[in-house]
């Protein structure tokens, strides 16, 4: 059966169901409502309640009284009593309906009463003398639109379930420990339950199913390192001199990374684990623990990096470490001289070297390791997991640590690594200076340019951040190219652009030059989001603001900050409305990258954090990443639980039926590969 031939639906009800998302009979059983009203339990009138929807019983007394509002609005009253308390029902511009309502008639009555005339009052309720699907009952109110009511909705939707085949989609043993039933009737609590708390037992279950699901999806779409056996690393003298002369007192966050990192590496299993932390919260001394720890046991190391002046920067501080430590380090680019390569082929091999750090040119065939017990990813957000995957199969068994500097909210983690163990450093050093945020309209720009300048003259340096690279007839959004041409006429110093046109070439220089201090003022595109460390550029100026995430917008103000001076960020925008001022205040109010996650989640869902854009893809229908966090997290154990040793036929019924049900991979909606980037 196809949503054409469902009764009452004509094209333009069609186009309306379509507008929601719903294609077929399938997405109209799994379409999840707002909420729930409680269309059941009558009230008596002196208990109602101004603004809480309820039912009452009453009968008509008197009316209909017609008049007129002062907007020459059609009004029409009527005088009711449930026999104890009286109250007015009044509709506006509803003939029809008062039509329908027979004084000395009783009538279930339900709506938000409000006080109108001094009176307790029903405004343009919804009425009938019996009890029906949407009166009587409890009702789940739906996201609609125009076309579509709810009540026809749940007319479709009614249909779609009678037509429904109940499958099996969680393994027997872990429905049996949440006395969770099957899925068809959970369905039907959801659409026509009897009681709230009956459709909040399907919703909740709903949601684990498809936190379930999901983990075996993802399962079956990759090996799971986690499972090898691998190099068991040593408990070393050499660690506890690192640690001992490391120049500041680690933070909790720190501390407890490295206990996880000592635990996993020092165990059989082959160690595959997160770090997630804000920008500046000490990544790297957590990842060089775990490198001079390997080499300490006598392995080496592959230190991978997104952008080559990421990989030097990381580069310099493993070399330092190393040459106290007597290690071996050397640095791999697309740069590096085919002479250099040659003898970081042969040490590699011999076992001469003990640290290679790189870009994704780590990942040549011909660069292979002697006994490589360890792989650090720093910035894995930006890698590709084809990348990702192919340093990790240069050794099975390696100790692989991924670092992350933007932080999601937990349950999102889960989801998106639910193959690794994941620590998060929630505290920031405690010699961090605040940075100052201000939030500034775009007709303030001169007074910004002239902090900006003051700054310079101070020694500092700047960042411009701009939505676009060049002007588009399109949008009247700040580009790069203009602003840049228009700082050159204002200021007095050096002036460099980089955006994604940029080549690479040209981008190396660009950002050495502006490391070194030969560019004061940088103007740029979102290019210099990823962890850039110029310790003496002290502000960072965004425009239109209110055209970045919130996450991106901590993001990019985390480029200053980071050296001894007072550092500002000015976040320029131009906003039509109090809600895009508003959510820019977040960023001025608050400075922890986890807070900031999770407001971003609320604003933007799951899906687009992940990188499923294409529009009006449904994402997880009843799973919900803020208020579900146990619920990932439970069914994460769950699942790492029974794929131990799953009955193999089990896991493939279950596989093929979350295909067929949620689409997970047919529409690509949930498919796994988008998830990976
Ligand atoms: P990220 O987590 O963004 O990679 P880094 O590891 O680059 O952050 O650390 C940022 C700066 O903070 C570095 O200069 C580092 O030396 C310094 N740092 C790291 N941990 C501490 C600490 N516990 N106390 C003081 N400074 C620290
Ligand atoms: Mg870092």
């Amino acid at each position: 059966m196809e949503l054409k031939d469902l009764k009452n639906i004509g094209p333009k009800r069609l186009e309306g169901l379509n507008k929601l998302n719903i294609y077929n009979l399938n997405d109209l059983v799994f379409y999840a409502p707002n909420y729930y009203e409680d269309r059941k339990t009558l009230i008596p009138v002196k208990e109602l309640k101004e603004g809480v929807a309820a039912l009452v019983y009453v009968k008509i007394i008197s009316g209909p009284f017609y008049k007129k509002t002062s907007r020459n609005m059609d009004m029409i009253i009527f005088n009711a009593t449930d026999g104890e308390r009286a109250v007015d029902i009044v509709f506006f511009n509803q003939r029809w309906a008062a039509a329908n309502f027979k004084r000395n008639l009783s009538y279930f009555v339900f709506g938000k009463p409000s006080m109108f005339n001094n009176k307790i009052s029903f405004i343009n309720p919804i009425f009938s003398q019996t009890k029906t699907d949407e009166l009587g009952s409890v009702v789940p109110v739906y996201p609609l639109t125009k076309a579509i009511t709810n009540k026809v909705l749940r007319q479709c939707i009614k249909t779609a379930l009678g037509e429904f085949e109940d499958v099996l989609v969680l393994p027997r043993s872990i429905a049996e420990k949440y006395n969770i039933i099957n899925i068809k009737t959970l369905l039907n609590f959801v659409h026509f339950p009897d009681t709230i708390s009956e459709a909040e037992y399907a919703f909740k279950s709903l949601a684990y199913i498809e936190a379930f699901l999901f983990h075996v999806m993802k399962y079956s779409g990759r090996s799971f390192s986690k499972k090898i056996d691998g190099f068991v690393l040593k408990d070393t003298e050499e660690e506890r001199e690192f640690l001992r002369n490391l120049p500041f007192l680690l933070t909790d966050g720190q501390k407890k990374a490295i206990v996880d990192i000592k635990n996993d590496s020092e165990s059989k299993k082959a160690m595959n684990r997160l770090i997630q932390g804000d920008v500046g919260s000490g990544k790297t001394v957590v990842s060089q623990y775990l490198a001079v720890k390997t080499v300490a046991s006598g392995y080496q190391v592959a230190f991978m990096a997104p952008t080559t002046l990421l990989a030097i920067q990381n580069y310099e501080k493993l070399k330092t470490v190393s040459e106290r430590m007597g290690f071996n380090c050397c640095l791999i680019t697309s740069k590096t001289s085919k002479f250099e390569k040659n003898e970081i082929r042969k040490n590699l091999i011999t076992g001469d070297l003990d640290i290679l750090v790189g870009t994704h040119s780590l990942l040549n065939e011909d660069i292979n390791f002697k006994n490589l017990g360890s792989v650090i990813i720093d910035e894995q957000h930006r890698f590709g997991v084809k990348q990702r995957d192919a340093l990790i199969e240069k050794q099975k068994g390696a100790n692989i640590l991924v670092m992350s500097a933007t932080p999601i909210p937990r349950s999102l983690a889960l989801i998106l690594y639910g193959d690794m163990d994941i620590s998060e450093i929630h505290s920031m050093p405690k010699d961090r200076r605040k940075i100052d945020t201000f939030v500034v309209a775009k007709n303030e720009m001169g007074r910004v340019n002239g902090f900006v300048e003051s700054e310079i003259k101070k020694g500092r340096q700047a960042y411009y951040v701009c939505p676009l690279i060049e002007d588009s007839e399109k949008s009247d959004l700040q580009s790069a190219k203009s602003l840049y041409q228009e700082l050159q006429g204002k200021f007095d110093c050096n002036i460099a652009i980089l955006t994604g046109q940029t080549s690479e070439e040209d981008k190396d220089e660009v950002m050495e030059k502006f490391k070194n201090g030969e560019i004061d003022i940088l103007v740029s595109t979102t290019v210099i989001e990823v962890g850039i460390d110029v310790p003496n550029a002290s502000t960072i100026v965004i425009m239109n603001a209110e055209r970045f995430g919130l996450a991106q917008l901590h993001q990019l103000r985390g480029r200053v900050g980071r050296g001894k001076h007072k550092s500002t960020c000015i976040i320029v925008h131009n906003a039509k409305s109090e809600d895009t001022y508003k959510r820019l205040k977040t960023i001025e109010r608050n400075s922890d990258g986890f807070y900031i996650a999770i407001e971003d989640l609320k604003e933007r869902g799951p899906g687009e954090i992940l990188g499923l854009k294409q529009s009006g893809a449904q994402k997880f229908k009843f799973l919900d990443f803020e208020r579900d966090l146990r619920i990932v997290e439970e069914s994460k154990i769950d699942f790492d639980l029974y794929i131990k040793d799953a009955p193999k036929d089990e896991i493939a019924v279950i596989k093929r039926n979350a295909t067929d049900i949620f689409g997970i991979m047919d529409n690509g909606v949930l498919n796994w590969e988008l998830f990976q980037e």
